[in-house]
């Protein structure tokens, strides 16, 4: 067997101003030994990777282009993308299949749906026989095309996601049945009118997703003729006419069984639409709620401005808040800002320093605040984070604690996505120890924090990653759909 892998892998927030151009991905795209060496023991293509070197397959790397998340892809971007996956694959010759991790949320200026493009495209280089299978992350937004033109498409099955290996597995599994010709897949796609909000996605017990994927593995267990059940909980802030939740169910050359499941699926979810509405708590409440805590530390979600959905990261309304009801032992995750990071290492370590921070790349986050403190930590920002999901190194640029008293701020020179306990750590600051954790993240944070807080209470900052979607400005989006209209 000789197969091709390579992954496109990028969250896009279709809501806000910044573009990712070819500068962003020139620095994110792994190629040759590095992509086959990349994300040992957390990745889809390194799931796929050791099953294919346990059959001694031969593998042929393409490129894993990896820039995380942001605003639209620049036409340019994707289209340079593209056309070296193509070239590559021109070049690597007759393959067997190919193998794609993807995230499923990539727009471009030009291109709705640029996962979809990208396995057309292949498809076409490859022809209608060759297994063209892909990963998906669970907050994918799938589109027919994706459907169309991959083989098989399977999702996670966890949120926060923690089972890409199991996944890539999978895959090559289904890779091998197809080629020693026992496996014809055929799949079926269907989505309720449902946006849920990212904050309801958790695969907890006690959560509705949870309850909805164990009803889908359920049905995909049950029955020999089942290949695959993916339920995607779909990225809101990725405006396409599909985003949102969706099933893909792949059977061995059974359609009418696949459309049938997919339907009892899609039945199931619609159901239990209003269990997927976010439910948050005044920003000037939740401070309160955390101050008279009894025990601590008390995790605050600034969910609007959460680092895994592409805003700018210097939302200030929550920062505000604390300093205005004079808040004491707290931190803040993150405020990203690199001109007041650069005032901060300019005026050095235990100086010192007033800065004017946050609120600086659009309206939607708050206004730029005063903050004086202390410089305590300067440092370059890399850290590993400690949990199962969303595992690996983490980039923030140059980063410094600034301790202005009651209130400890981050301040990143790139977005930062605290969830978890690292985050903190590598700079110093022991979460435990603290009384008052502000993260910008959406979800994350609830796995992230699980057993180390005494209270979690996500709060109504604004922001353009609001889990109160009405608030957002949509335009492509297929309506009705809940809970944009009501339903
Ligand atoms: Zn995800």
């Amino acid at each position: 067997m000789r197969v091709a892998v390579g992954g496109y892998l990028v969250a896009v927030n279709t809501f806000v101003a910044q573009r990712l151009g070819r500068e962003h991905f020139q620095h994110a795209t792994l190629t040759g030994e590095t992509l086959l060496t990349a994300g040992r023991g957390e990745s889809a293509i390194a799931g796929f990777l050791e099953y294919a070197r346990t059959h001694q397959w031969e593998i042929v790397p393409l490129q894993f282009v990896v820039p995380g998340v942001g605003g639209l892809i620049t036409r340019e971007a994707h289209e340079a993308t593209k056309d070296a996956f193509l070239a590559m694959l021109r070049q690597a010759g007759p393959v067997d299949g190919v193998f794609l991790q993807l995230h499923g949320t990539a727009v471009a200026e030009h291109v709705d749906d640029c996962e979809g493009d990208l396995l057309a495209a292949m498809r076409g280089l490859l022809g209608e026989k060759v297994p063209l299978i892909a990963s998906l992350d669970g907050h994918a937004n799938v589109t027919p095309s994706m459907v169309e033109h991959a083989s098989v498409l399977i999702g996670v099955k966890t949120n926060p996601h923690y089972d890409f290996v199991a996944v890539g597995q999978q895959a090559a599994r289904i890779m091998a049945g197809m080629c020693a010709g026992v496996l014809m897949p055929t799949s079926a796609w269907a989505q309720p009118a449902l946006v849920p909000s990212l904050q309801k996605l958790y695969i907890a017990p006690g959560w509705p997703m949870e309850h909805l994927m164990r009803q889908a593995q359920n049905l995909a267990a049950r029955d020999p003729r089942v290949i695959d059940v993916s339920l995607l909980g779909g990225f809101p802030y990725s405006e396409i006419p599909q985003t949102g939740m969706s099933v893909v169910v792949t059977t061995n050359n059974e359609p009418g069984l696949a459309r049938e499941i997919a339907e009892k699926i899609t039945a199931a979810c619609w159901a239990k639409r209003h269990a997927f509405t976010a439910d948050v708590v005044p920003v000037a409440d939740a401070v309160r709620e955390a101050i008279e805590s009894e025990d601590g530390p008390v995790v605050l979600g600034d969910l609007a401005d959460s680092g895994g959905a592409g805003t700018p990261g210097d939302g200030t309304v929550l920062l505000a808040e604390l300093l205005r009801q004079n808040a004491t032992s707290a931190v803040i995750s993150n405020i990203t800002d690199p001109a007041a990071v650069q005032e901060a290492i300019q005026a050095g370590i235990g100086k010192q320093v007033t800065l004017t921070v946050g609120g600086k790349v659009d309206r939607f986050h708050g206004d730029p605040i005063q903050i004086s403190g202390r410089v305590r930590v300067i440092q370059d920002g890399v850290y590993r984070a400690a949990t199962p999901f969303n595992a690996g190194t983490y980039r923030r640029g140059p980063t410094v604690v600034l301790d202005c008293g009651g209130v400890e701020v981050i301040l990143t020179s790139r977005p930062a996505h605290g969830f978890e306990v690292n985050h903190f750590r590598s700079l110093g600051i022991e979460p435990t120890a603290r009384k008052i954790l502000a993260v910008k993240s959406e979800l994350q944070h609830r796995a992230g924090f699980a057993g180390i807080a005494s209270k979690i209470i996500d709060v109504d900052t604004p922001g353009l990653a609001t889990p109160i979607l009405s608030r957002l400005p949509y335009r492509k989006i297929r309506r009705p759909v809940f809970p944009l209209d009501d339903m």
